[in-house]
């Protein structure tokens, strides 16, 4: 089977130094396997979509050369098969109208939940068929019944699982502004473009035994799974603009050339000694994840000033 990746930025605001990081792995893992590589701008999250971004993450993407084949995908195009899936979940019992918001939530479940992720769905909803919706005055999303946690062997962390009635518990997939919700708009889109690998940063890996789940009740076969570590700032969070301004764009005005951020990127990979100007296309040789430590990559000074103009 040949190797489909696919790059999946959204345009909620510049791309930096770290997506481009991950960018990079995904374009070299498939293009190292003779692959070919998609690209898909995930624009569902329309509140936070920013006007300016799709055009300069083609132009990121095209500087650093990393090509990509056939038309690409943008994802509010796909709202129809986004709808159909939500049709099949719905015939099979496997969502529920839930109405409750954000502070509702929070009341009910007092467990103690990681920062980013919120509290772990109580299930007060639950309860409801799929049918009850026509009876609901009050707004409401659709929530998948999670009934297990699939276990994944990951590219790069190996195997792994993750108990998902801790983490999150029943989780959203339409949302209640009348939207798809990421975890199914991007299982719907990966398999209607024929991707066989997922490579992207390891804050999704929660997402993964979620995305499992709506590939079985979908029917539709999975890829197979890569997390990569982040890349942080000095003080260990991820990159962000308290840390400078690590935007592609930035580094484009001041001079400094794609061959010089690859070249750092490269060199945070393990691919190179030091860093050094390089090409995407001069990387392919060397690609292996191997030799990318395993801990998140730190952006400090000299990190920094390797990208410097010049
Ligand atoms: N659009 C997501 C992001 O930019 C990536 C989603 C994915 O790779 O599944 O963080």
């Amino acid at each position: 089977m040949t190797t489909t990746g696919r790059l999946a930025p959204s345009p909620t605001g510049a791309q930096h130094l770290g997506n481009a990081r991950t960018y990079l792995l995904a374009w070299l893992s498939a293009r190292s396997k003779g692959g070919t590589v998609r690209l898909r701008v995930e624009d569902i999250d329309t509140p936070r979509n920013k006007p300016d971004a799709v055009g300069q993450l083609f132009d990121d993407l095209a500087r650093l050369g990393l090509d990509f084949d056939g038309e690409p995908v943008v994802q509010s195009a796909n709202l129809d098969a986004h709808v159909a899936a939500l049709e099949v979940l719905k015939r099979r019992e496997l969502v529920y109208p839930c109405t409750c918001t954000r502070s509702d939530i929070a009341t009910a479940s007092a467990a103690p939940h990681a920062e980013h992720e919120g509290p772990a769905y109580p299930g007060t909803c639950a309860f409801r068929s799929a049918g009850d919706a026509a009876n609901l005055a009050r707004p409401f999303a659709w929530r998948f019944r999670v009934t297990h946690s699939p276990a994944f062997v990951d590219g790069f962390r190996g195997p792994t699982a993750i108990d998902l009635r801790q983490a999150g518990g029943d989780f959203v997939v339409w949302r209640a502004y009348d939207a798809p919700a990421y975890q199914l708009a991007v299982v719907v889109d990966d398999a209607a473009m024929g991707v066989t690998e997922v490579l992207r940063g390891d804050d999704l890996v929660p997402s993964t035994p979620r995305q499992l789940l709506l590939y079985e009740a979908l029917g539709l076969p999975a890829p197979s799974f890569t997390h990569v570590p982040l890349v942080v700032g000095a003080d260990g969070r991820r990159l962000a603009k308290r840390h400078g301004d690590t935007r592609l764009q930035t580094y484009w005005k001041a001079g400094v050339t794609p061959e010089s951020v690859l070249g750092t990127l490269a060199w945070s990979c393990g691919w190179l000694a030091a860093p050094q100007r390089v090409t995407a296309r001069e990387l392919l040789p060397r690609f292996t994840l191997a030799s990318v430590p395993p801990t998140p990559w730190v952006a400090d000074e000299r990190f920094l000033r390797a990208t410097r103009p010049g």
